[in-house]
């Protein structure tokens, strides 16, 4: 998961990209960086590790000059978490200066490479968009949009893109359209982001999400849309987990509001498993709109039980396992007004392996909880993603190897109960199970877009 910002055309491209990226921080705190492009001048770029509001200071910023520029934050799926790998990527070829940020994961990254390096490529970084830009250096097609188009014939997985060079920028979402990207407007100028939280904060207007399988190209004369592929009908397949955990609740995707996907989700969660329970609490943040439809579907009131520190990152989202051991006290503590003597329900978006879920027991009955129901909003995670999500390995996935009520065991609940795939799929308007419309691989195994290779699964670092 990573978020990108592009912008085309406004006098001060670069800063409302920074504000971009900073509502889109969510979606990785590793890296981030922005390049600014200005007519017939080279391209600035700017990169570091860490959050946007420590690596982009004053100076930075007036360096980014320019009426273009691309930003992107980054967590890893492939690739070292080092500066070498932050994006956006920026390339001499030899038809000019190109910059490219990445959100998802290339499947058969590893075979691609080994291909490029056979036929001359030297790659500098281990990211899986190095091969993505040496696929496009190599193409011979004249236009960007067919250099693209053969670059995606080669590669399978997941990816929104989005690409700038001195003329143009172009998005891009992959045929199944696992990531989102939606474009926008600001005054004059044209903005492609990951989500439309990025939007709002620029005081920008939403036009429309780009489609799965599609190539939109902006320029000084305005948008060209075209084709990735010419398979219309192709089923989508956008990630449900962006729906159940990773995106903004004000964010819109998918063609729908992300706050009343989860507040349905709690509701289902409500009828398909209820407890009898003084109050219903959330796992904050991302747990609310759930717990908020548990309660409104059950009649058991809710109440903030438990309040998150916001100092501190998303334990799930860092991939240093140093800091995930301690992160749980760190970010969590309990309400004791709220909890004590008291049947408490707790909504909370996933269990991946476990260890966080039961800390928050723990948290909660020494508050006083007298009973702890826990009532997740997805299904068990028993399969790792492979399209630009950074969950664990399979075998640490508590659900792959455990019963529901193993897990409930472990994590110490006097209940446990996931919401059904079926009825995650209702809550995203989502009716053809059989035929969904949505990724939901890592909790059916169901991986549509294929699998990697064992070769290019060693090479996922998590
Ligand atoms: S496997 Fe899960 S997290 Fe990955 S794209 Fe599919 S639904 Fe999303």
């Amino acid at each position: 998961m990573c978020g990108v910002v592009g912008i085309w055309g406004h006098p001060e491209a670069a800063k409302l990209t920074y504000l971009g990226l900073h509502a889109l921080q969510h979606r990785g705190q590793e890296a981030a960086g922005i390049v600014s492009a200005h007519p017939d001048q080279p391209f600035t770029r700017h990169v570091g590790r860490g959050l946007v509001s420590d690596i982009f200071g004053k100076d930075a910023l007036a360096r980014l000059d320019g009426p273009h520029a691309l930003g992107h934050v980054r967590y890893s799926t492939t690739g070292l978490s080092e500066t070498v790998n932050a994006q956006p990527f920026r390339v001499k070829t030899a038809r000019g200066e190109l910059a490219l940020a990445h959100n998802g994961n290339i499947v058969n990254e590893q075979e691609v490479r080994t291909d490029l390096e056979h036929r001359g490529s030297i790659f500098t970084t281990g990211s899986d968009t190095e091969v993505l830009l040496h696929l496009l250096a190599h193409s011979r097609a004249p236009r960007l949009a067919d250099r693209i188009r053969e670059a995606a014939a080669q590669v399978e997985g997941a990816y929104s893109l989005v690409l700038l060079t001195d003329s143009a920028l172009v998005g891009v979402r992959d045929p199944s359209g696992y990531r989102p990207l939606w474009l926008g407007r600001v005054g004059e100028a044209y903005v492609l982001v990951s989500e439309t939280s990025a939007l709002s904060l620029i005081e920008g207007i939403q036009i429309r999400e780009i489609e799965p399988g599609e190539i939109v190209t902006i320029t000084d004369k305005g948008v060209h849309s075209e084709r990735l592929v010419h398979d219309p009908n192709a089923p989508a397949q956008s990630c449900i987990f962006e729906l159940v955990y990773f995106s903004r609740p004000d964010s819109f995707m998918f063609g729908q509001s992300v706050y009343e996907a989860r507040f349905d989700m709690g509701r289902k969660l409500a009828a398909e498993s209820p407890a009898n329970a003084d109050v219903v609490i959330a796992v904050p943040d991302s747990g609310i709109p759930a717990a908020l439809g548990y309660a409104d579907a059950s009649g058991i009131p809710y109440k903030p039980g438990l309040i998150r520190s916001h100092y501190v990152g998303r334990t799930f989202i860092e991939p240093e396992q140093s800091i995930r051991n301690f992160g749980v006290k760190l970010k969590l503590s309990a309400v004791r007004a709220v909890l004590e003597g008291k049947r408490v329900v707790v909504v909370d978006d996933s269990i991946v392996r476990g260890t966080t879920s039961r800390k928050i027991v723990k948290i909660l009955r020494d508050a006083g909880a007298v009973e702890v129901h826990i009532r997740i909003s997805s299904p068990p995670s028993r399969f790792p993603c492979y399209y630009g999500i950074n969950t664990p390995t399979q075998k640490e996935l508590i659900a792959a190897k455990n019963s529901v009520e193993e897990v409930g065991d472990y994590i110490t609940a006097d209940s446990l109960s996931y919401i059904s795939l079926e009825g995650l799929h209702q809550s995203v308007g989502d009716l053809s199970i059989g035929d969904p419309h949505f990724c939901n691989a890592c909790f059916s195994g169901n991986y549509t877009a294929g699998a990697p290779t064992i070769r290019s699964r060693l090479a996922i670092v998590h």
